[in-house]
């Protein structure tokens, strides 16, 4: 008899899950999502009135180094090159991002060639500092404390509302420092930005008969769910046990919408590092698909703030006090029968796109090969790396 499966949300980690388990299994797949598209915050659709295709929920470039990950992306929709170069304002001026020989030329008024800047960044870096226990000392050891005042230190700030003294050293490394020239945002082999949008891909990835996606479909955590033989859950995991060991910390988004004539800023992404300025970064979308034209320009002024109960979750915190809460649910999750827990909120986690679809397919074919051998399927596909 076929199998059921529920799949809670219908972002990247649940349509690749439904789309592995569809094309591998004799099965029915039932996804649900409160909100009225698929896609979870990936969700891209087109501005009504300049056309433009708008992430929904911030920009998301997508940026891989594994081929079999690409190439995977690839097969549900085209994909057409994009390179995001950003720029940064700090004091009036502006710089490009991340940190790159250009950068620390214009920023100290100097001609260094890629090994004097070395040397000059070596110098300026705290020594005293031996392995980097947080994001400032992270910064501190590798571009000093000039350069990480003027580009990190306000922005970090009003990005996660703490001190980032408190943030983990990771939130950094995210970000290269650059000994030449090269301004690419990512450093990795395979980029580009999808032709119909992110949703497209994913309603793509879903459209296949064994598979029902349910919208305005809300899961409330304790629901009769023993019609199904397994359930998938890519929501916020405090959500699912209500809140019963406490909120995770999590950062949220808001988006201010503008319209202008032309071009407003002349890229896509204008990150504003001064702390006085209230939004962190201006995202204009038009310049994601430099293949289209457009005579007019849609743009979004970012704001982040702690996430109230009635918010959507973004950034995870992932706080010494956060990391014992979920220990908690893990533990919690553990003990259960039947459900596992995928993507960024479930396993709570800030994640990029390749590592929740490489995630995704890498975890659909252990559920598969336990189903197969009768074995219980894993609750996390992160068992160590917490
Ligand atoms: N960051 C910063 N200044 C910048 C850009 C980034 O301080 O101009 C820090 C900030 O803490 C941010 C982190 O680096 O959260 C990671 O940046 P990334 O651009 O990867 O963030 P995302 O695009 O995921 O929001």
């Amino acid at each position: 008899m076929a199998y059921r499966f529920l799949i809670i949300g219908s972002g990247f980690s649940g349509c690749v899950l439904a789309e592995r388990l569809a094309k591998n299994l004799d099965c029915y797949i039932e996804i649900r999502d409160e909100r009225d598209h698929p896609g979870g915050n990936s969700h891209t659709s087109r501005d009504e009135q300049t056309g433009i295709m708008v992430h929904r929920y911030g920009p998301h470039i997508f940026n891989t180094d594994k081929k079999e990950i690409w190439d995977y992306l690839n097969s549900f929709g085209e994909f057409r090159p994009y390179v995001h170069r950003v720029k940064a304002m700090s004091k009036g001026k502006v710089y490009p991002l991340p940190v790159n020989l250009l950068t620390i030329n214009q920023f100290f008024g100097k001609t260094f060639n890629p090994e004097e800047a070395k040397k000059f960044l070596e110098a300026a870096g705290d020594k005293s500092i031996g392995e980097a226990k947080n994001f400032e000392e992270q910064a501190l050891k590798f571009i000093g404390e000039d350069l990480y005042k003027a580009f990190f230190y306000g922005y970090t700030k009003k990005q996660w509302g703490c001190k980032p003294s408190e943030l983990p050293a990771s939130i950094l490394k995210r970000i290269p420092v650059r000994f030449n020239y090269d301004d690419n945002y990512h450093n990795n082999l395979y980029t580009g930005i999808p032709v119909d949008g992110y949703t497209a891909i994913m309603e793509r990835m879903i459209d296949h008969p064994a598979i029902q996606l349910k919208l305005n479909n809300k899961y409330h955590p304790g629901e009769d769910v023993s019609g199904f033989d397994h359930v998938f859950y890519t929501g916020p995991i405090d959500a699912y046990f209500n809140y019963n060991a406490g909120r995770l910390g999590y950062r949220t988004v808001t988006f201010e919408q503008h319209y202008a004539n032309g071009d407003y800023q002349g890229l896509t992404q204008m990150n504003y590092c001064d702390e006085e300025i209230p939004y962190t970064r201006i995202a204009e979308h038009k310049h994601f698909t430099p293949w289209e034209q457009h005579n007019v320009t849609v743009y979004f002024k970012e704001y982040s703030k702690e996430t109230g109960e009635q918010d959507v979750p973004y950034y995870p915190k992932r706080l010494a006090s956060d990391k014992e809460i979920l220990l908690q649910y893990r533990s919690q999750a553990l003990a259960l029968d039947k459900v596992s827990f995928l993507g960024r909120l479930a396993t709570y986690r800030y994640m990029d796109m390749h590592q929740v679809i490489g995630e995704a397919l890498a975890f659909a074919d252990r559920f598969i090969h336990c189903l197969q051998s009768r074995v219980k399927p894993p609750v996390f596909p992160n068992e160590e790396n917490i």
